[in-house]
């Protein structure tokens, strides 16, 4: 047995999903296979060869004990509520305990047409399943919470999109697909039963600690609002933009999901878009602290018939909580950021000095990656890596010069700070050109790229002379990026 499934949510959620069955690939064969993650898991794949793999992991014959199911939900997408998504290019085969009792999602994407499918094909090709696996292995290196990408099969098919390309399926591993949307489905389909139901499963299966909180459905939206805001600042960290952050696309584990169009930002500029689908930078790099808390706004929406259930009193309490976020944001973002500085403890001159250093970022168009790999340089006494990044010697010194006062202030030995930081910022991330050039030799059947970039994401931080290409933004950004929803 591949996988022990076991199918909780089949078996206590009846009426929260749709059977589903696969579509037969033509001549599937295994992209990528994710061993660390499989041993992890328990996934105990033991002689099986990567076609009997590409076989169970594309839908030919799934593997036993696998139940597909495809979940419903709705979502605000762009602001405007669709009250029917769900599942359409994806399904659950069953749910697996890793050896220390976390429960996880098995899930195929991109293997058919569902129940939810409405016009579309329920296929994925090749680049976006690519993308999918490298950025959230990429995000999963950097400690950010995160959806897993276990296999990439080709499927042999074609699949239409402006033009066709390869069909591929991923199989994506996730602490549960349950999403603000799949809240907001039952609360606006059916009402307060369904809430509670999939509220209490929500609870037992996720946050089991707060079964005994006076109000476990108001426990439940306080858990989700401070873990999608450590989550936001974690992107922020990092200067990833999700890009489609609608509410079907928000995970109440507080784990990244659903990587479509995003990317991460090269030059700083706070009103990054790669999105092609964004034309109003709705989802914008510095906006997504203010989509969260709209976000939040909504998934307390739906909750809110279980929070009156148990006591009328608690809605304002609901209220309340969904109006601190801003508050509650800045205090785990500022920690955040000075994580990245090297600063220590917390000190009321950290925030003007965090504070004015993005607007400095943009002012010279600095690299965010490499920027705070530089202040580490300097720290170690080189100052070249940080000169190669600014504009001219004068710029951005007063505010060198405050953060160094700063960092005066704890008897730290500089070295030390340097290696902290580094261990925190990473170096090697999922630059747009290399991801693109990447994809591109995928798709007409060259993996070798898309491999070396998966290796050197893998391990963000520690500095390998050979790898020199990729710790550099693209020569000349001229074009700028743009990312194509990844269907
Ligand atoms: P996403 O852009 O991944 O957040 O997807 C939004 C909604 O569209 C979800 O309900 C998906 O299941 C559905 N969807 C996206 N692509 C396809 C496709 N190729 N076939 C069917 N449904 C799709
Ligand atoms: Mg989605």
């Amino acid at each position: 047995m591949v996988f022990a499934f076991d199918h909780s949510f089949y078996e206590s959620m009846e009426g929260f999903y749709a059977p589903a069955t696969t579509a037969m690939p033509e001549a599937p064969k295994l992209l990528a296979f994710n061993g660390p993650l499989a041993d992890s898991l328990g996934v105990a794949i033991g002689e099986l060869g990567a076609d009997e793999l590409a076989g169970m992991l594309s839908g030919q014959k799934l593997p036993d004990g696998a139940n597909p199911i495809a979940f419903a939900y709705a979502g605000h997408q762009f602001g405007h509520f669709s009250p029917q998504l769900g599942d359409g290019r994806a399904l659950l085969l069953g749910e697996i305990l890793a050896p220390d009792g976390a429960r996880f999602d098995i899930q195929l994407k991109g293997s058919g047409p569902t129940a939810f499918s409405r016009n579309g094909d329920g296929k994925a090709a090749i680049g976006p399943v690519l993308r999918e696996y490298l950025v959230s292995e990429a995000m999963a290196a950097m400690g950010v919470p995160t959806t897993r990408s276990l296999a990439a099969v080709a499927t042999g098919d074609r699949v239409q999109r402006e033009r066709t390309h390869p069909g591929a399926v991923l199989t994506r591993v996730a602490s549960s697909h349950i999403r603000v949307g799949t809240f907001q489905f039952f609360a606006a389909h059916f009402g307060a039963d369904h809430v509670i139901q999939l509220s209490d499963y929500s609870i037992r299966r996720h946050f089991s600690e707060l079964v005994e909180s006076t109000n476990p459905h108001l426990a439940l939206l306080d858990r989700v609002i401070g873990l999608q805001c450590s989550l936001v600042a974690r992107w922020m960290g990092v200067g990833f933009i999700h890009g489609v952050m609608n509410t079907d696309n928000v995970a109440i584990s507080g784990e990244t999901i659903d990587y479509g169009p995003c990317a991460f930002m090269g030059r700083f500029a706070v009103n990054t878009v790669f999105s092609s689908i964004d034309a109003n930078g709705r989802y914008a790099y510095g906006r997504q602290p203010q989509i969260t808390h709209w976000n939040m706004a909504r998934f307390a929406e739906a909750l809110l018939p279980a929070i009156h259930a148990i006591d009328p009193a608690d809605v304002d309490k609901a209220k309340a909580l969904v109006d601190a976020i801003p508050a509650r944001f800045r205090v785990i973002w500022l920690a955040e950021m000075r994580t990245k500085l090297g600063l220590g403890q917390p000190h009321k001159a950290d925030e003007q000095l965090i504070d004015a250093l993005f607007g400095e970022l943009e002012q010279h168009a600095v690299d965010f990656t490499s920027f705070f790999r530089a202040l580490a340089q300097l720290l170690r006494g080189d100052g070249a890596m940080l000169q190669a990044l600014l504009p001219d010697a004068e710029a951005m010194a007063p505010w060198i010069a405050d953060w160094w006062a700063q960092l005066e202030r704890e008897a730290i030995a500089p070295l030390e700070r340097a290696d902290a930081m580094d261990a925190v910022n990473p170096l090697y991330i999922p630059r747009n050109h290399q991801v693109e050039h990447a994809l591109e030799a995928a798709e007409v059947g060259d993996l070798a790229p898309w491999q070396a970039l998966l290796e050197v994401v893998q391990n963000p931080y520690v500095v390998r002379s050979e790898w020199d290409a990729y710790a550099h933004p693209a020569p000349a950004e001229a074009a700028p990026h743009v990312t194509f929803c990844g269907t």
